[in-house]
């Protein structure tokens, strides 16, 4: 039987059909799910509309998710259609292009490092504000999309790693906070993956030649990899999980070296 049966959630980070957060939406339509979709802006909306409609699923609403007046409009228009949540997904990640090569400590600015905390981990605590009431009441779930930049120093990657690090933070804070009205909170720590957030970060071509050399399993992961945890770890399947970082890496995380 499919395992969300009569659940709804919201993605939120759908940019295209490349985007992690399409494969998570997948991956919860197969198994029963109901979607709501939020898109950043009006130029990406009727892509975002279009790939809704190829799942059958019909509410999508604006959210640029730097701004509290949007996410109140998102919410209260869920509200007023009776989309009661199960979830939200947060699959949104941004940095100013300039933060994302080179050397950390020329790259990284005041403005930048604003921007890339605000828009990358605390949107994640706004979105918990905002669907609290609903998830305490369904025994919902929170999910977000991390990367080994949050606790590893990769190349490039710069001052995402310490939004990332951040972000990682919230969902054990957020864990410990909402976890006695029932509400689970959890990451997925991502491998890389060719996204459009990724092709901003510097070098991203030979990293993906770099894990599919050396991690474990000696591929890349993809955004079903990713879907299908996403699916689980907001199913009841997972409810004794919460606070949790899961690494669908191909079990690059794990490794030191590889001598091949
Ligand atoms: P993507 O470009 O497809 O998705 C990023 C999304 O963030 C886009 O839909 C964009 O519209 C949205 N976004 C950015 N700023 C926003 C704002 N102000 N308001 C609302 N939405 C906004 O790329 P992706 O790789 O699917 O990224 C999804 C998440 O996965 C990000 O958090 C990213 O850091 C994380 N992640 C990606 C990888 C990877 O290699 N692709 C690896 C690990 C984690």
């Amino acid at each position: 039987m499919a395992f969300l049966n009569g659940k709804r959630f919201l993605i939120v980070g759908i940019a295209n059909n490349r985007s992690i957060a399409w494969g998570i939406a997948q991956a919860m339509h197969q198994q029963g799910a109901e979607l709501a979709f939020s898109y950043q802006n009006d130029k990406l909306g009727e892509r975002v509309k279009a790939l809704a409609e190829e799942l059958g699923q019909a509410l999508c609403l604006p959210m640029d998710v730097g701004s509290d007046e949007e996410i109140e409009r998102c919410f209260a228009e869920l509200r007023e259609r009776d989309f009661t949540l199960d979830g939200v997904i947060h699959a949104v990640g941004f940095a100013p292009r300039d933060q994302l090569a080179g050397g950390f400590t020329e790259s990284v600015s005041r403005e930048g490092f604003s921007v890339a905390h605000d828009i990358s981990a605390y949107s994640f605590c706004a979105l918990a504000k905002a669907a609290r009431e609903d998830l305490a009441r369904t025994g919902g779930s929170l999910l977000t999309l991390s990367y080994l930049g949050a606790v590893r120093a990769v190349p490039n990657y710069n001052v995402m790693g310490l939004a990332k690090a951040s972000l990682e933070a919230s969902v054990r804070f957020l864990a410990a906070d909402l976890g006695p009205e029932g509400v689970r909170v959890n990451g997925i720590s991502a491998g890389p993956i060719r996204t459009l957030a990724a092709s901003g970060v510097g070098g991203i071509r030979k990293m993906l030649k770099h894990v599919a050399e050396s991690a474990p399993l000696r591929r890349n992961v993809t955004i079903e990899d990713v879907g299908n945890t996403a699916a689980f770890l907001c199913s009841d399947l997972a409810a004794g999980i919460t606070g949790e970082i899961v690494y669908v890496d191909a079990g690059y995380s794990h490794i030191a070296m590889n001598l091949d």
